[in-house]
């Protein structure tokens, strides 16, 4: 069987590069096609070059239409409002669409969903093996714990980050929040700075760290009377993002259309 062609939007940028580099390197998948935004300096070079390497026999487009319309999956780390396009694309060629993009607000997530009535959407704010199984530890500490074990998420990005908090803590706080019954709606504390008012029983709150390459940091706190329980992951890597992507693309091929996550993908549900 011929292996799936899965395009790669948002080429040039961090994840971009990291998954073209996996790619052309993959047994499983192949790459077909790279696309960034109109004006963009490398459109129409081989994607292979523009990242400074031997030529990999793809050009950098501009035109999503047809690139997608070639591909079994695309893979999309960029911003919400390039996603929100590409989903609409995706689901018309009937492919895959695998979404790492964070940052979406309640209309996005429901333009998502409606492009998933024709086809497969996997979407993750993170797309790691250890932190999806983070999110189900911290599912069930929270319902172990009683709600006077107050819950902090706190995360760490490089300085380039532009959304907070992190999709990857705002998915750990939706887990505490299951664990404990509700919505993360109903618990989340708001942002602090100065005087705020002292911290409630049985909220959850956040805080953001940004600074220099920090590929990504999340701990969860549960901090009770005299004791305190600390879960954390700490990514090194970016490669385990996309190699998560990757392996989400290649399992979607025969899923109906819908919303799935990695949990999905990873067999955790
Ligand atoms: P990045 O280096 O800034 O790359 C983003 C890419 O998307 C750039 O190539 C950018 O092009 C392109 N892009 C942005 N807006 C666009 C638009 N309107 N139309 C077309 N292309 C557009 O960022 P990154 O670090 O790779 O992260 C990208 C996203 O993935 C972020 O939302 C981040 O939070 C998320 N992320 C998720 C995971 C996960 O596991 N789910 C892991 C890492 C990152 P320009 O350079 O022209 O702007």
């Amino acid at each position: 069987m011929e292996k799936p062609g899965i395009v790669v939007t948002g080429a040039s940028g961090r994840m971009g590069q990291m998954l073209i580099r996996l790619l052309l390197d993959s047994d499983e998948a192949r790459l077909v096609g790279a696309l960034e935004r109109p004006g963009h300096g490398w459109v129409g070079r081989d994607i292979g070059e523009a990242m400074g390497g031997r030529p990999a026999g793809v050009a950098v487009s501009d035109d999503p239409v047809p690139v997608i319309a070639a591909a079994q999956a695309v893979i999309d780390f960029t911003s919400p409002v390039a996603t929100l396009a590409y989903a609409e694309l995706t689901a018309q060629a009937r492919a895959v669409h695998v979404i790492g993009t964070t940052g979406f607000d309640e209309e996005d997530l429901h333009q998502l969903t409606a492009a998933a009535r024709h086809a497969p959407i996997i979407r993750a704010g993170n797309m790691s093996l250890g932190v999806n199984l983070l999110v189900g530890l911290t599912r069930k500490v929270a319902a172990a714990l009683g709600e006077e074990w107050d819950i902090e998420v706190v995360e760490a990005h490089h300085r380039h980050k532009v959304d907070a908090p992190s999709g990857t803590a705002l998915m750990l706080g939706e887990a505490a929040a299951e664990g404990r019954g509700a919505t993360l709606g109903e618990l989340r504390s708001p942002a602090r700075d100065g005087i705020t008012e002292a911290r409630s029983t049985g909220s959850i709150g956040f805080a953001a760290i940004r600074g220099g390459d920090i590929v990504g940091e999340h701990d969860v706190i549960f901090a009770g009377q005299g004791e305190r329980l600390v879960l954390r992951h700490v990514a090194t890597d970016r490669a385990i993002f996309a190699r998560g992507a990757i392996r989400a693309a290649l399992w979607g091929q025969d899923k109906g259309p819908g919303e799935y996550d990695m949990h999905d993908v990873l067999g955790l549900n």
